[in-house]
């Protein structure tokens, strides 16, 4: 990689403005799971050891432009004073106001200022020019550690890194190194596993991803578009009207690359989504009338299977199945299981594949779960990250 890194710039006496991704999920005031935290740590720990004073900025959730309670990163700060508890953590009220200036003005060495949420402000979003400035004139240094918004051109992760010494952080570096580089030497065969609900999402990986896989598996509520396509009978099911044409020449394309790509054979069906109670599996691919199909069935848990086990590299984004419902959250589960026993590299793209593996205690068995769902399927579809471009060249 030809991208500076927290280890090429000088921060020795620095203030240093540190784009991270703290977006927790929190529920009932309460966070529930502090791996983003957890990952920013070795930046944080590098730079403070350094001799560096940390300024974090962060956003949480979806606040829509203006200051909302809810999403205050008070509590992010709490967490984190309980990770560095040698290092002085304060937070300021604001983002670039009156308290974010003064408590920036007046950071120690070792010390940590955690901006309020950038997302309290709408012009974080909209990358503006005079919040970019108001933010660079916190700090001497600018680093990006935040993969899983990378992929944004947003005032933190892109325009404020134009007007200070720059680079990327720990994080941020092994998420391009692990993607990357099993992407662009893949040990062979490399199977890639797609799910999730809808195919314009997913056209441009799987056209790319077409032209390095040996097989591609196609889950969830993608699939029926392509089932559809080849005259199934699709029941209820998710279907994207608007892309049959395209999903006739990805399959078209697989074949002219003599790539294998794999349907499901048989599925569960419902006649709602909400029920879990009148569920079955399906004879063959077709979808009976009145019932949509809400995950993959047996016969293609077994089809999957017996093609991840011969892979040497899988890479996987997506659900399989609807499966914020144990009831159709089998297939998906069955996948990550499968996972395990590669004999290989396995790399998760981040969202909700990551969680399914988390939830099930497997994450420590796969090679590396990505922290970011939609930088990783950018960088799965061979695409340059917005927040990595616009660091300096070593
Ligand atoms: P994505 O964000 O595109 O990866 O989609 C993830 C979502 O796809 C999850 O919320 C799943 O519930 C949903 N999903 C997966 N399979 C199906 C399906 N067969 N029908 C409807 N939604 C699905």
């Amino acid at each position: 990689m030809n991208k500076k890194t927290i280890k090429d710039i000088d921060i020795y006496d620095k203030k240093v403005l540190v784009r991270v991704d703290f977006n927790v999920p929190v529920i009932d005031g309460k966070i529930t799971d502090d791996n983003r935290i957890v990952e920013a740590l070795p930046t944080i720990n590098y730079l403070l050891e350094k001799g560096a004073s940390v300024i974090l900025m962060s956003h949480l959730g979806r606040p829509e432009g203006k200051p909302d309670k809810k999403y205050s990163l008070e509590i992010v700060s709490k967490r984190l004073q309980e990770l560095l508890p040698n290092n002085k953590v304060i937070m300021a009220t604001d983002v670039t106001g009156k308290d974010a200036k003064g408590k920036a003005k007046k950071l120690q060495m070792g010390e940590v200022l955690l901006l309020e949420n950038l997302r309290f402000d709408a012009r974080e979003e909209e990358n503006d020019k005079d919040f970019c400035k108001e933010l660079a004139s916190l700090a001497e240094v600018y680093v990006n550690d935040a993969f899983g918004t990378a992929h944004r051109k947003h005032a933190s992760t892109y325009g404020v890194a134009k007007l200070l010494p720059n680079a990327i952080g720990f994080l941020i570096a092994k998420e391009l190194d692990v993607i990357v580089g099993t992407i662009n030497n893949p040990k062979r065969p490399f199977v890639g596993i797609l799910g999730g609900a809808k195919v314009k999402d997913k056209i441009g990986i799987i056209d790319s991803l077409l032209n390095t896989v040996d097989s591609l598996i196609i889950g969830g509520g993608m699939a029926y578009t392509f089932l559809s396509a080849m005259g199934y009978n699709i029941g209820n099911s998710l279907f994207d009207k608007d892309n049959v044409e395209t999903a006739k020449n990805l399959m078209k394309k697989a074949e002219e690359k003599g790539v294998k790509f794999l349907l499901p054979i048989d599925f569960v069906e419902t006649p709602d989504f909400n029920d879990v109670v009148n569920y079955r599996n399906t004879k063959d691919q077709n979808i009976s009338e009145g019932y949509e199909g809400v995950d993959i069935g047996k016969k293609t848990i077994k089809l999957f299977s017996k093609e991840i086990k011969k892979a040497k590299t899988v890479i996987w984004n997506g659900p399989v199945g609807v499966f914020e419902k144990k009831e159709f959250a089998v297939g998906t589960y069955a996948i990550a299981k499968k996972l395990t026993k590669v004999k290989g590299t396995t790399i998760i793209g981040g969202g909700d594949s990551a969680s399914a593996v988390i939830n099930m205690n497997l994450a420590d068995k796969m090679t590396h779960i990505s922290t970011g769902g939609g930088a990783s399927l950018k960088l799965f579809e061979g695409k340059i990250l917005p927040g990595v471009d616009v660091i300096d060249n070593i």
